[in-house]
């Protein structure tokens, strides 16, 4: 007799990244963490805080080089992960779980698992006792002090993480639940779709998925119970459904769907090699920001001519001791290698305000500053302490004998300030050169970022200084607006579509213009093809943005035409409020169907 075919059965859960993948399911169960609790003797408790710290090393090169990979993803994500990176980082430094860990070693005599497993139980359990309206906000913090425990507990004990490299390419990654450390880990190409059966739509591990370009459904109870390793399925991110041996018809349905999906990915890959340019032949520089340089593979992909905005700060991050002139040459000098001909823009360190790091804990003020983000960051912490500007101007100008490279200053707000590094650089380079150290043959541009009102509105005045303009408007909307820029996306007060901020970029791009200097804009804005029509007709012709939007920010160059994006941003300029400017662009904007096909 036939063995029966099983029959097809439907599961639902939340559709949290779209697309269709069609696959054998294969499962990544977590492989069971085994604690056994244990006394000490007194002499011993060194022995023990010695193999804790090694953990915590261990731990923090793991949580570094998870952070490393995000940056791969969209800003978006990487806003939304990086934080909760940064979280898990900040309980492996100098947090009260690590110093009550410390403690019990010692005072209860115990190993330093138990003390970990102990006193990480002891803090969630403190946070999930307090009283307030922010239960779910409780139940995260409690979760993330679990999740770094877990960490710790698994490097001291050497006990395996989860691993997905054993499963079978083009599988369907099934599991009973994700977290987002895990979602980090996965490499897109290798599977066809993720499916979990527990989980929600909002958490952190469903923006990675998305992030990761994967159709994944989470929450689909039930779903693994009736799924064998190997049983073929159907997952589709858009309707959040998936069909456990399908049948024919469901078969040919999906794969029809699937083949779209990849006509139009294949569209904007051909785009790699055409030129970024107008309908009617306005040539507009498409540009990468680097964050780490993980990215560079991808950014020497991506189509970019160059490197619009090196965020140098991932050079001091993780680390105890700044990097000296030589490592920080060699990290530039490779960029620029790889960049081969394409100018990188290299943005001194941009520090201060509420980011925290351990190497530079020195050189913050010693008191906390009651308005952060108004104090002292970027330039004006750097002019505080000239040697750590020297040190990087030096390395710059160093790794200019590589290719050509570009310097730019943050958070610039005073004439005084690009005057006062001006000096500074001179001197740098005239003793670099008394010693006959090899560097760019001629002294690179030193330019500006455009980020605070006062530099917009001054920047005819600026524009003598600088020798390039970049419009940073993540900053210049938080600081116009007087609105965090951590505010969610779509917040009504944090939206660089705000008339405000339209004029301002129209004001820059028009001093620069006549002082004949290039003005790029590199703030997240640049990488939302929808305003990409509206920023020509402001009179940018320079956008610099993540490696992965270049593709379709070219398609929305190439659809357009100069007198629509002055149509556009004439009548942006004039509007009411940013949701009248997407109404404008909305109506105005129309796409080359030869591009899209
Ligand atoms: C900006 O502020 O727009 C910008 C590009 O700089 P960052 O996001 O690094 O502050
Ligand atoms: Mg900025």
């Amino acid at each position: 007799m036939k063995p029966t075919k099983p029959s097809e059965q439907i599961f639902f859960g939340h559709p949290v990244s779209p697309g269709i993948g069609i696959g054998p399911i294969d499962e990544a169960a977590e492989p069971e963490l085994v604690i056994s609790h244990k006394k000490i003797a007194a002499a011993d408790a060194p022995a023990e805080r010695a193999r804790l710290e090694e953990a915590l090393i261990r731990s923090r090169h793991q949580l570094a080089k998870l952070k490393a990979r995000l940056a791969g993803l969209p800003e978006q994500s990487q806003a939304e992960i990086a934080p909760l990176i940064d979280a898990y980082l900040h309980m492996l430094g100098t947090s009260r779980l690590m110093r009550g860990i410390r403690a019990r070693i010692g005072d209860n005599l115990i190993s330093a698992e138990s003390a970990v497993q102990d006193e990480a139980e002891a803090q969630a359990n403190a946070i999930l006792a307090l009283t307030g309206s922010d239960r779910a906000g409780r139940l995260r913090r409690a979760e993330e002090v679990r999740e770094i425990s877990r960490r710790i507990l698994r490097n001291l004990t050497h006990q395996p993480f989860r691993s997905f490299a054993a499963l079978a390419p083009g599988s369907i990654l099934a599991a009973t639940d994700l977290r987002p450390a895990d979602a980090a880990l996965i490499q897109p190409a290798n599977f066809a779709g993720i499916i979990t059966a527990e989980g929600g739509a909002d958490g952190h591990t469903a923006v990675m998925l998305r992030a990761l370009g994967l159709p994944a459904v989470l929450g689909a109870t039930g779903v693994l119970d009736a799924a064998q390793p190997g049983t073929l399925a159907i997952i589709d991110g858009d309707a959040g459904t998936i069909t456990l041996n399908p049948s024919r018809a469901s078969l040919e349905a999906a794969s029809a769907k699937l083949r779209d999906m990849s006509r139009s990915r294949r569209s904007l890959a051909r785009l790699q090699h055409l030129p970024a340019e107008t309908r009617d032949h306005v040539a507009i520089d498409l540009q990468a920001n680097l964050e780490l340089p993980f990215e560079l593979p991808m950014i020497a992909q991506s189509g970019a001519h160059g490197i619009g905005l090196l965020r140098s700060e991932f050079i001091f991050m993780n680390r105890e001791s700044l990097p000296d002139e030589d490592t920080q040459t060699q990290i530039y000098q490779n960029i620029v290698a790889a960049m081969d001909g394409d100018p990188v823009t290299i943005r001194v360190l941009d520090w201060g305000s509420d980011k925290d790091v351990e190497a530079l804990s020195d050189y913050l003020p010693e008191a906390a500053e009651p308005n952060p983000a108004l104090g002292l960051r970027g330039i004006r912490l750097l002019l505080r302490h000239p040697s750590l500007l020297e040190t990087q101007l030096a390395a710059i100008l160093r790794a200019g004998a590589a290719g050509p490279v570009r310097i730019m200053l943050p958070m610039v707000s005073l004439t005084a300030e690009i005057i006062a590094v001006r000096d500074i650089l001179d001197a740098v380079y005239r003793r670099l050169k008394r010693r006959g150290v090899r560097m760019a043959a001629k002294k690179p541009p030193l330019g500006i970022m455009i980020e605070t009102p006062a530099a917009a509105l001054g920047c005819a005045q600026l524009a003598r200084h600088a020798q390039f303009f970049a419009l940073g408007t993540n900053d210049l909307t938080m600081y116009t607006m007087a609105a965090d820029r951590s505010l969610p996306v779509g917040s009504k007060l944090y939206d660089p579509l705000e008339p405000a901020i339209l004029r301002l970029i129209h004001i820059t791009a028009e001093a620069a213009q006549a002082a004949r200097i290039p003005v790029s804009l590199c703030g997240e804005l640049a990488s939302r093809e929808q305003a990409t029509p509206l920023l020509l007709g402001l009179g940018i012709r320079q956008l610099s943005m993540h490696g992965n939007a270049i593709p379709r920010v070219k398609q929305a160059v190439r659809a357009a035409t100069l007198s629509q994006c002055h149509a556009i941003a004439t009548a942006a300029l004039d509007a009411a409020d940013a949701d009248a400017v997407r109404e404008i662009i909305r109506a105005r904007t129309f796409s080359d169907p030869s591009e899209t096909t």
